[in-house]
């Protein structure tokens, strides 16, 4: 008797390569100190006033949330100034893109446009569903082709993915040209939705300027998405949302699990929400953070790409390997992000941390560049 098998296209498939996690490092060096600067988490931690929410309602544990989220869909409807027929919330970002993939692309039917490389999220859960993938690849200098997206866009395309500022590389698009692609895409995909996700958009220069979200621009055929596990510091809750076209959000609460977002995560997100003092920090860290990190990598001969986001794409000097950096670092208990998953074996990732994580970082990297 042969045990039953998964699909091919399944078995085929390169998993999502997770940051590594500071037990493991401790555990595998022997270390009783690890700086984790892999997943892109707020470095300041979660906001007190989140904590708090989630241990004044930890006796709530036994409930199911109610369906549909309300609270939360209210709540940062106000925060948007949108109708909360179009709030859609899920488990981490993550769930609101592997949804609407499946809500509207069919197996072989249809395809998906992205980029190359992107966020691995959208070509894996696109593979998952079956649907065909067309990539453009980012240009020489990490920014992305948005006519090159248009371009690839025909009448069986039923999602085009954006992120902006993009992972890896921090690239943030100008909010003009995301709103030319939409309209291309509304005259000559006239079925596809485009996502433009703005997981790390809060981290940007200027915000206001940079995010169609912020400027009320939300044409019919686009669907923002924002995460609270980045500036709102609520990673290991899961808790994602997006601004979407109201036929969209009507879709995705009908095939959404409907417990998905749990209690706590909502509690925490309520709560997180009123922490505007701890969310102004996170900020300031962040830009200054950034600016930081990046003067000390282009000292120690890194090159550097411009980022809007809370990480820095950059590669070695010449002559110096990114896997044996990586481990190196590894062992002298940092923990940073090979590209290798991405297509990028010679790019690395970190994300910004605390004053002091990223000094230990750049020193750790100076010692080992000069080993
Ligand atoms: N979009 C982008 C571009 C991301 O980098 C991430 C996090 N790695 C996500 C979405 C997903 O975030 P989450 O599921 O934690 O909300």
């Amino acid at each position: 008797m042969s045990a039953p098998s998964v699909l091919e296209r399944i078995r085929a498939l390169d998993a999502y390569a997770p940051g590594l996690s500071i037990a493991e490092i401790q555990r595998r060096h022997g270390l009783a100190k690890v700086i984790k600067l892999a997943s892109n988490e707020n470095p300041l931690g979660a906001s007190p006033l989140a904590q708090e929410a989630v241990r004044r309602n930890a006796g709530l544990a036994f409930r199911y949330p109610q369906g549909g989220n309300p609270r939360l869909r209210e709540a940062l409807a106000r925060l948007h100034g949108v109708a909360p027929e179009r709030i859609v919330v899920g488990n981490g970002s993550d769930e609101i893109i592997d949804l609407l993939i499946r809500m509207l692309a069919a197996d072989g039917e249809h395809n998906i446009v992205c980029c190359e490389p992107c966020f691995s999220i959208y070509p894996i859960q696109a593979r998952v569903a079956g649907v065909r993938l067309r990539r453009r690849p980012l240009r020489e200098d990490f920014s992305q082709d948005l006519d090159g997206l248009a371009d690839l866009a025909d009448g069986a395309t039923r999602l085009v993915f954006v992120t902006t500022p993009d992972n890896p590389s921090g690239y943030r698009p100008p909010r003009e040209e995301v709103l030319r692609l939409a309209r291309r895409l509304a005259e000559k995909a006239p079925g596809a939705l485009l996502v433009v996700d703005e997981a790390y958009m809060d981290f940007a220069e200027d915000e206001a300027a940079a995010s169609l979200l912020l400027a009320g621009e939300l044409p019919e055929n686009v669907a923002i998405l924002r995460t609270f596990s980045k500036s709102w510091g609520l990673a290991g809750l899961r808790l994602g949302y997006g601004v979407v076209p109201p036929a969209i959000a009507d879709g995705f609460w009908r095939s959404r699990l409907p417990f998905s977002v749990n209690v706590l995560a909502e509690e925490a997100a309520l709560a997180a929400m009123e922490d505007t003092a701890f969310r102004a920090a996170t900020l300031t860290t962040v830009r200054e953070g950034r600016r930081a990190l990046a003067e000390g990598l282009t000292r120690l001969g890194c090159q550097v790409w411009p980022s809007e986001a809370n990480f820095l794409m950059f590669r070695l000097p010449e002559g110096h390997d990114a896997r044996v950096c990586f481990e190196g670092l590894l062992r002298r208990g940092i923990i940073i992000r090979p590209l290798r998953s991405y297509g990028l074996p010679e790019h690395l990732r970190v994300s910004v941390g605390t004053p002091e994580e990223n000094a230990a970082f750049l020193r750790a990297l100076e010692q080992e560049l000069g080993a």
